[in-house]
């Protein structure tokens, strides 16, 4: 994909002045360059809110690793013309795996942004072993198929949340069985080798719309992820928001449905029951369709199977209104939908959601539709966990719950 230099509104990472961290100033100077496409010095220095002196430090050992390079001077109408500096794109790569019930996402990204490999295998053993053996498989895979003397930089692993929570198990609908209470992070870097950020899939699914896809233009935005489950992804000011323990956006757990189908978390009537793959294949089965797989559920949705339409109506009928109130609460630009759910399918919910019930963002000279499906399909997750082991420790803030061990930006 095309590298986007991001508009100066965007929110930057700040320094810290005297460097606290090294490694952190580092990150930060090279986060606010891949940003902006290209800056002089004294730009990076405003932007970083480091010293001059900092500023000059870093990027003679940013240029010299190879992670940045000279662009030469701009020209202006006086004065000496500021050096500009840009990102590597061959300066190093981050990769980003969704780790889903059936299957591995593997995706790797340069320092650009660009996608340069990409992957998905069937997941037939989601034990701690067998993931570590498929996922260390795929990341060769990728690295070989990009064709480069790469260095990667981090591994960002996306997984279905919820995380830690006690007396709502996700056991029953949880794809990976034994990784309940596990260091997910250590296990995946000591099978990787590298730096590994963990992240739950709607959140990071609404990283790779932001990065990638239909967000990109977007500052607030929600993304309804279908997942493991039914997760959602919050962007507010162009940042993700993940609440104090990282479970922000659980909505497949309200309870929609009053005495509702039993879920395995324990409540009754959740909306991931009604609303999710899961539900889907849950239905069709009821219909006596069996494992039907994405293709054979276009098919069912293309000849109109009552199986299949009946879903959707009731899918729909009860996502419209939690589409309302996640206006109400974020009043974001754009609801997004999107994840493991065909397309067309996708497409049908949306219209059948239609006429959404009134909140805020019912109101006239709209730009942008209230409920648009993705742009970014099955690789959406996968595009935004190999953002994370830049972003994520770029952004201090975003520190909580990363459970990556503190690690150099060093080269090789
Ligand atoms: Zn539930």
């Amino acid at each position: 994909m095309p590298h986007r230099p991001v508009p100066p509104s965007r929110s930057v990472a700040v320094g810290t002045n005297p460097e606290r961290t090294r490694s952190h100033n580092r990150r930060v100077v090279l986060e606010t360059v891949r940003q902006h496409g290209q800056l002089g010095r004294s730009d990076i220095a405003v932007l970083t809110r480091l010293t001059a002196q900092a500023v000059s430090n870093i990027v003679a050992e940013l240029v010299e690793e190879g992670f940045l390079i000279e662009l030469g001077r701009r020209r202006t109408a006086r004065g000496q013309p500021p050096v500009e500096f840009a990102v590597n794109p061959d300066g190093g790569m981050t990769a980003g795996m969704e780790i889903a019930a059936d299957h591995i996402t593997t995706v790797l990204v340069d320092l650009a942004g660009r996608v340069r490999a990409q992957r998905i295998a069937p997941l037939a053993d989601a034990t701690v072993a067998g993931v570590q053996q498929l996922a260390a498989t795929e990341l060769a895979w990728v690295r070989q198929a990009a064709g480069l003397p790469e260095r990667l930089l981090g591994c960002g692993v996306v997984m279905p949340g919820p995380f830690e929570i006690e007396g709502m198990s996700s056991v029953g609908t949880s794809p990976l069985p034994g990784w309940a209470g596990q260091d997910a992070a250590q296990l995946l870097a000591e099978a990787l080798n590298t730096p590994v950020v963990i992240e739950n899939d709607a959140t990071a699914a609404a990283v790779g719309e932001h990065l990638h896809g239909l967000g990109r233009n977007l500052r607030h935005f929600c993304q309804i992820y279908f997942g493991a489950g039914l997760g959602l992804g919050v962007i507010i000011g162009g940042q993700p928001y993940r609440g104090a323990f990282g479970n922000a956006g659980e909505i497949g757990h309200i309870p929609v449905v009053a005495g509702g189908r039993l879920c395995a978390c324990g409540g009754h009537g959740c909306l991931e029951r009604y609303a999710s793959v899961h539900a889907l294949t849950e239905t069709l089965r009821e219909a006596g369709i069996v494992a039907a797989g994405p293709e054979e559920i276009v098919q069912l949705h293309r000849s109109g199977h009552p199986a299949l339409t009946g879903w959707v109506a009731e899918a729909a009928t009860l996502l419209a209104p939690v589409v309302a109130m996640l206006e109400n609460l974020f009043d974001p630009e754009t609801v997004i939908l999107g994840g493991e759910m065909p397309d067309e399918v996708v497409d049908a919910m949306i219209a059948a959601m239609t006429p959404l019930p009134i909140s805020v963002a019912s109101r006239r000279g709209r730009s942008i539709p209230r409920v648009q499906r993705g742009a970014t399909g099955r690789l959406t997750a996968a595009l935004g966990a190999a953002a994370l082991p830049l972003l994520d420790t770029m952004t201090p803030k975003l520190d909580r719950v990363s459970l990556a061990p503190e690690s150099e930006l060093s080269p090789g």
